[in-house]
């Protein structure tokens, strides 16, 4: 299964991932940043697991983040 890592300090608050999937990211309306829903947060990242359903538009919300903020790893 892959993992979703979210570097939450890179984020601009675009809004790209929470129009795409807003049952995994939400705006936080406290800065203006995206929150990752149901992630841990360790080692200044945010992370979980990707569900098979959810692989295809996660792999295309890491390629358009126009900050790079967000990684897919197996
Ligand atoms: S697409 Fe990237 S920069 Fe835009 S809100 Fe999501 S994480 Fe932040």
């Amino acid at each position: 299964m892959q993992k979703i890592v979210f570097n939450r300090l890179k984020c601009s608050g675009c809004g790209v991932c929470i129009q795409r999937a807003p049952n995994v990211w939400n705006y936080n309306s406290t800065d203006g940043k995206a929150d990752l829903m149901d992630a841990e947060f360790k080692k200044d990242s945010y992370f979980r697991m990707v569900w098979p359903d959810e692989r295809k538009v996660m792999k295309e919300i890491e390629s358009t983040c126009p900050t790079h903020a967000i990684q897919l790893f197996k």
